[in-house]
């Protein structure tokens, strides 16, 4: 074996074959993109995705500031676009599904869920949410809700409501993510989970000083949980104005560094957006609560920049220049999340 270049010394190297679930190594899965939160929208990014290579892809279907009736039309649609053309997407419940999606050239997509206020203060909602394809949940969206703490607000912790609602979440076989997530909050999230927790979108402070960033700490709790954190291409989370492969291999070789490349993934976090389409009705959101100018989001300077979709090509290439070798690639592109969706998912 070639030994990897510009790689700290002393990390352990996986067992070969560990990272191999059933047999496929070169699975990919972008852990989040949003399209828009409307019936209408246009599916055209899937198909960018399918046409690289990827075999799996979370789509979110709402976020705190989204009301229940708009997220059920979401769901409603996109499951309705989706098996309108099973030649081309499945809505996975297992990894067997991704895999026999990726061994007949189609896409798998499931959902996520950006925050708690969908559930209703109600456990018994994330077995209802998973029945409809959603396999992937974080509780809050930078804000404070009933259930857990946002990143830009005041840290109280995990609510007592929210420690069932981990455990409903456990139960209903979906995964844990903390993305978006208050710290104090996601560590006490990460240690009352029975399973392995995800950060989906999510990239190391040490590297770019955000708030929306996790810290060594998460990282180390996260990987504790037997967990992956997936690298996001949004510039302000790089601390890159204009996000390409390089800098989203540069935070995964970070997080690889500190707790060991089967701990990490990809999550582009691309916001696909199509004209006349958004993402609320016209004047029910103030983005300056979600995206506090003091958190340092201003929109009306710029809005985010993500890395292109084509990204995906360039990855592998890249996380090797960061020093990982072949089975390290394939857990980051998509086995490590394989492995923890295996882990978790009910199928
Ligand atoms: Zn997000």
């Amino acid at each position: 074996m070639p030994v990897p270049r510009g790689r700290r010394a002393g990390r352990r190297r996986a067992p070969p074959g560990s990272l191999r679930i059933r047999g496929v190594t070169t699975l990919r899965w972008d852990a989040h993109t949003c399209l828009p939160l409307n019936p209408a929208a246009d599916f055209a990014p899937l198909e960018r995705f399918r046409a690289l290579g990827v075999n799996y892809v979370s789509v979110n279907v709402g976020m705190d500031m989204n009301a229940v009736p708009q997220v059920m039309a979401v769901i409603a649609a996109f499951r309705a676009k989706l098996a309108a053309r099973p030649d081309l997407y499945v809505i996975p419940e297992s990894v067997a599904d991704v895999e026999r999606a990726a061994a007949s050239g189609r896409l798998a997509v499931g959902f996520d869920l950006e925050g708690a206020l969908p559930l209703l203060d109600d456990p018994a909602m994330p077995a209802l949410y998973a029945r409809l394809g959603v396999r992937q949940i974080h509780f809050a969206y930078n804000r404070n809700n009933s259930v857990a703490d946002g990143c830009h607000d005041v840290e109280r912790g995990l609510t007592a409501l929210g420690r069932r609602m981990v455990a409903a979440v456990n139960d209903a076989g979906l995964l844990m993510d903390c993305s978006h997530t208050g710290r104090r909050c996601s560590l006490e999230i990460m240690s009352a989970s029975r399973r392995p927790v995800v950060f989906s979108h999510a990239n190391p402070l040490a590297l770019a000083a955000h708030g929306r960033n996790v810290t060594d700490e998460q990282i180390r709790a996260c990987a504790a949980t037997g967990g992956v954190v997936c690298i996001s291409s949004v510039s302000a989370f790089l601390g890159v104005a204009a996000p390409a492969a390089a800098d989203v291999a540069r935070h995964a070789a970070y997080v690889a560094d500190l707790v060991g490349a089967r701990h990490v993934g990809i999550g582009l976090d691309i916001g696909w957006r199509q004209a006349g389409l958004e993402d609320w009705p016209a004047g029910s959101v103030d983005p300056a609560y979600w995206w506090p100018r003091s958190a340092g989001y201003d929109f009306a300077i710029a809005r985010m920049a993500y890395a292109p979709v084509e990204a995906w090509q360039e990855l592998p290439a890249e996380l090797r220049r960061v020093g990982m070798h072949d089975d390290e690639v394939a857990g980051v592109l998509g086995g490590n999340m394989a492995r923890v969706a295996a882990e978790v998912w009910p199928g």
